[in-house]
């Protein structure tokens, strides 16, 4: 490759360097596997699964399967919002959405709808993309919808930027650290995802690529110690609004990164990725996706709803 990047502060020496963007350098990288086209073209692909799978969880009612009883939301909060509004499609749908404009309220009702549809969509067996795990999947697709329809982001380039700038720092974490739930807790899945989504955001926003950088780790330093579980063993709760969560966080943390200055920064991202890491090995295995301790142990089964 190119542009070798194991750590951080390697993929901004890249950038500093050359003046790239880290979306640019992670597609120059991607060169030494396969064509620009085959690489855009795969990413659009992979936004067109997401977001099939956002529109599918929002008109899907019903129970998710296990046993626990938990009912889907997606579809009835998607009901509520558009009351009375029509559409016939995907696309009607989002400019139907995009209609009820973007007061702060609507927006964060929407960027859950989002992610707990994608959510409930793993639960129940449906096509999900692993970003970086299926548990954690819709904390991506959630910040990118919120980006398209609140933030106008509507380009196929733009969608390409989000998910290489997305992608290069789960990559980052998965060098440095881990993306394993067995191995890291929640922190490294719904921590992961969400400091993926604010970086990928910030970068799309206009931000710098030490404000890119700064945007995922503010975003991973408060979730740093998270806990993985899950009642019953299933990805259900926690875990479906948890997305939720990493959603929110992520536009936080990028809205943060966008309005400061990075050289004021104490943390830096690889200090806060060994953080993880070494937290990650403290760590109970009670906390590591064994059911064995925390809600999976406090919270009895057969809840009509949580
Ligand atoms: S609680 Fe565990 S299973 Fe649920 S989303 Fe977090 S890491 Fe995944």
């Amino acid at each position: 490759m190119p542009f070798p990047v194991n750590t951080a502060d390697e993929l901004l020496h890249w950038c500093m360097k050359t003046g790239m963007g880290i979306s640019e350098i992670v597609l120059e990288n991607e060169h030494s596997w396969r064509t620009e086209k085959e690489t855009k073209d795969g990413l659009l692909n992979i936004w067109k699964v997401m977001g099939e799978c956002i529109y599918r969880g929002c008109h899907a009612p019903g129970m998710l399967p296990g046993g626990l009883n938990v009912k889907r939301r997606a579809d009835a909060l998607n009901k509520k919002y558009l009351s009375g509004k029509t559409y016939t499609d995907y696309n009607s749908w989002i400019e139907t959405i995009k209609l009820g404009g973007n007061n702060f309220q609507y927006t964060l009702d929407w960027v859950s709808c989002f992610a707990l549809a994608v959510n409930e969509e793993n639960a129940s067996f449906g096509r999900v993309v692993t970003a970086p795990t299926n548990g954690a999947a819709g904390v991506i697709p959630a910040v990118l919808m919120y980006y398209i329809i609140f933030c106008n982001g509507k380009s196929s380039e733009q969608i390409i930027q989000f998910l290489l700038t997305a992608s290069e720092v789960g990559s980052i974490f998965k060098k440095g650290a881990t993306i394993s739930a067995a191995m890291g807790g929640c922190q490294a899945e719904i921590g992961v995802s969400s400091a993926m989504a604010a970086a990928a955001l910030t970068e799309c926003l206009g931000g710098t690529q030490r404000q890119t950088l700064m945007a995922a780790e503010i975003a991973m330093e408060h979730h740093l110690g998270l806990t993985c579980d899950p009642i019953g063993g299933l990805v259900q709760i926690p875990c479906i609004e948890r997305n939720t969560m990493g959603a929110i966080k992520a536009i936080t943390a990028s809205q943060l990164a966008l309005q400061s200055t990075p050289d004021f920064a104490k943390v830096s991202l690889d200090s806060v990725i060994k953080t993880m890491w070494d937290t990650a090995i403290d760590m109970n295995s009670k906390y590591k996706e064994t059911a064995d301790g925390g809600l999976a142990v406090n919270v009895p089964l057969g809840l009509s709803e949580c």
